[in-house]
């Protein structure tokens, strides 16, 4: 695949690759160039005679030190503004790399190859980066779309199951918002898929990718239908906060989230029932477990009131009537209590 997308003023090409190794640095098209990189990724850097940083793993690593980190290694070069950071690695790496691109000498130029499936699927593509600051997540970052995003799926297959299945979750996401193939595919390729045949990755990651991508380039600024991105998160988020943060896989709320989104629907009337079936059947195929029970519903449910997207008093869900059709709704207290009652039996 080679698609662009515009986000803004800015253009960021996709294009994927079915080969078992990075290509080397056509990325930079000759020019200068920092590498950026964790343990997990370094292995899988094309020869190259640019200075790498490779950066502790993990979201700890989302921090100042790494940012001045790849900037030294960009004033060492030197690299001027038309020379390329290339981040490989998940969406830390990505975030990191990026909100050191927008900076450094007040934006020179980005590349990502992202190596987890949700920073393939995600978090390459839409401009965000950012850095966590005291207990804050990304709360120190920037809008700067890539001009690069290269998708090497054989990345994937040194992939955690954990991390994989966590992605996952979010392109079996985006095939329910979007009308096209993506969610019969999904369905007919789900052992591929498990086995991350390189060959069918290919084939979807992009497509999964670009319902991402049509989206923000709608809305670059998240003033509207970005927001059917968020699909099961807020019942995924509040589930993931009251089971303790990383006890539960993010994708893996998200799934749960999804299906109880779907039940909520149906119980406004909105959703059709045999859809919310099918949804939840889909998750179920793929090994997602929908039948978390929730400990105490007073707790989730004030959890879910202080849902950071709460605009104008009113938590907004993101609800399906079918396939395609997602719309936002607040939800009644005793509806919710109800979605919730069910699975506590
Ligand atoms: P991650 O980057 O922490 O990667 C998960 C783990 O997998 C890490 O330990 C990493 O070292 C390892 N890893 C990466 N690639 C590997 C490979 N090919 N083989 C083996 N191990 C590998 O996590 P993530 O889920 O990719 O990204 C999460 C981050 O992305 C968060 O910081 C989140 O804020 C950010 N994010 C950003 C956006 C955005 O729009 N910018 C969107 C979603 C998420």
């Amino acid at each position: 695949m080679d698609r662009t997308f515009s986000l803004g003023p800015r253009r960021t090409r996709v294009r994927s690759f079915d080969s078992r190794s990075i290509l080397p640095d056509d990325i930079a098209s000759g020019k200068a160039a920092v590498w950026v990189c964790d343990d997990a990724t370094r292995g899988f850097l094309p020869d190259t005679k640019n200075p790498v940083v490779v950066l502790p793993r993990g979201e700890e690593a989302k921090n100042w030190d790494s940012v001045l980190r790849v900037i030294d290694a960009a004033l060492s070069v030197p690299l001027g503004r038309d020379g390329t950071i290339i981040a490989l690695g998940g969406g830390v790496i990505c975030d990191i790399a990026a909100f050191a691109s927008s900076v450094y000498m007040r934006g020179c130029e980005l590349a990502l190859i992202p190596s987890t499936l949700l920073s393939m699927i995600d978090a390459s593509l839409g401009g965000k980066t950012g850095i966590d600051y005291g207990s804050y997540k990304n709360i120190i970052g920037s809008f700067y779309p890539a001009r690069e995003i290269l998708i090497y799926p054989f990345l994937l297959k040194t992939l955690s199951e954990t991390e994989y299945l966590s992605g996952l979750a979010e392109v079996l996401k985006h095939a329910l918002i979007e009308e096209g193939s993506l969610f019969e595919d999904l369905r007919l390729r789900r052992n591929t898929v498990l086995e991350r045949d390189v060959a069918v990755l290919n084939d979807l990651i992009p497509r999964s990718l670009a319902v991402k991508g049509r989206i923000v380039e709608a809305d670059p600024t998240e003033q509207g239908i970005r927001a059917h991105l968020n699909l099961g998160h807020t019942f995924g988020h509040a589930l993931e906060s009251q089971l303790g943060l990383g006890v539960l896989p993010h994708g893996h709320a998200v799934a749960w989230g999804i299906a109880r989104a779907m039940e909520a629907g149906t119980a406004l009337g909105e959703t059709d029932p045999a859809w919310a079936a099918e949804v939840k059947d889909f998750f179920a195929s793929y090994g997602y477990n929908l039948d978390y029970r929730i400990p105490d519903i007073g707790e989730y449910l004030d959890i879910i009131q202080r849902d950071k997207k709460r605009k104008n008093g009113a938590v907004n869900f993101v609800l399906q009537r079918r396939r395609g059709n997602t719309f936002l709704a607040p939800l009644p207290v005793e509806l919710l209590k109800e979605v919730l009652r069910r699975l506590s039996h």
